[in-house]
């Protein structure tokens, strides 16, 4: 029996929480106590990691010498990898399926929108890349076909061969459950504009699929060691460039109906918008743009990670409440334990503009009430 105490602590089912060997404090942000908050719809969170049993095995198993350079169990028996500039230990309540579906409960989200995270795949040998991709987005279909009401799947894609990634992109689209891909916000340090990878875009357009992007071994590694700034600054400006790299760059002209999705609310990226604005007007360099680069804002869609209610309020008031969705970055330290509450605390929003947030927008992006 979990109870709720196990799940504040993130100690259920043998989870293993807390700093683990020097890397960055772990805690689980999970629910908090009392009963779940009531809710009008059928929540939707798109911003939920997950490391499948057999993507895990796989990386075990194969990784060494296809992109790996160590791989080993650690003290507390954790899978551990290290791969060139990272090194990811892999903990259970990213991986375990009751545990997560407690969570859940207990925060009144009825559905996660199945993702991976750090390390991603762009790491590994093409092939191996694409044979790790489609270990995850096979399970990920498979979860969906025995939880359908529960989870869905953001394919993972082998994007350092963007003409397997096409392939599996094809592939993925088929698979039942599979609503989206998944995307870091760079390509072992390549900006998205890249016009190599612009052959994904198509494909994902034309198949229909939203791409939600996530930063990974983020900019900055020399100056911002200290203090998780990684995390603190380093995530949310991989957002803005790689919304930056989207819009400068004409990825969202050349594909007019691609939806993406930026995490952490956008990060850096909406405060920015003015200053690209006037540049706009001034810079050669950006002379080629077709409209204002506020013009693009409502191109994206926006979680619900900011932490901060008058952050998120005013990102509404900037890009509209139709393109906010709800999410928590489950299970990380640095997600938002109450996502439910968190939306409810937006009073000034009616409720229909809330129930948006908490499950319309997301279900016509990922095509789920059609
Ligand atoms: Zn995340």
């Amino acid at each position: 029996m979990i109870t709720r105490r196990d799940i504040l602590l993130g100690s259920a089912a043998g989870l293993v929480v807390g700093s683990v060997d020097g890397l960055a404090q772990t805690r689980f942000q999970g629910p908090p106590p009392g009963p779940p908050p009531a809710t009008r719809v059928k929540v939707i969170d798109i911003h939920a990691h997950w490391y499948p049993q057999e993507w895990l095995d796989l990386v075990e198993k194969e990784s060494l010498g296809q992109g790996a350079t160590k791989v080993e169990r650690n003290a507390r028996n954790l899978l551990q990898v290290q791969i060139p500039g990272l090194t990811v230990t892999f903990q259970p309540r990213y991986t375990e399926i009751p545990f997560r579906l407690q969570v859940m409960d207990a925060q009144g989200v009825t559905m996660h929108a199945l993702s991976l995270t750090q390390p991603m795949v762009y790491w590994a040998e093409p092939t191996f890349g694409l044979k790790l991709s489609r270990a995850f987005n096979d399970a990920c279909s498979a979860a969906h076909l025995k939880y359908p009401e529960r989870f869905i799947g953001l394919a993972t894609l082998p994007m350092q061969a963007p003409e397997l990634a096409v392939q599996e992109v094809e592939r993925a689209a088929k698979l039942p459950g599979i609503r989206g891909a998944y995307m870091s916000t760079h390509v072992l340090g390549q900006n998205l504009d890249e016009k190599k990878f612009w052959s994904v875009y198509a494909k994902c357009e034309a198949v229909g699929l939203p791409i939600f992007l996530h930063p990974t071994n983020t900019l900055g590694a020399d100056r911002l060691g200290r203090y998780h700034l990684r995390n603190f600054i380093g995530n949310p400006t991989e957002s803005a460039i790689a919304a930056a790299s989207l819009m400068f760059g004409g990825v969202l002209d050349a594909y007019p109906k691609l939806d993406v999705v930026l995490p952490h609310s956008g990060g850096t990226f909406p405060i920015l918008i003015g200053r690209w604005d006037h540049g706009a007007t001034v810079r050669p360099e950006v002379k080629d743009l077709k409209n204002p680069p506020s013009h693009y804002l409502r191109r994206f869609h926006y979680d619900t990670v900011a932490h901060s209610q008058p952050i998120l309020m005013n990102l509404i008031r900037q890009v509209g409440a139709d393109r906010i969705v709800c999410g928590t970055d489950f299970p990380a330290d640095m997600g938002v334990g109450d996502p439910v509450r968190t939306v409810e605390a937006l009073a000034e929003l009616p409720a229909a503009e809330r129930d948006m947030i908490l499950r319309g927008n997301a279900a016509r992006l990922l095509r789920l009430d059609a």
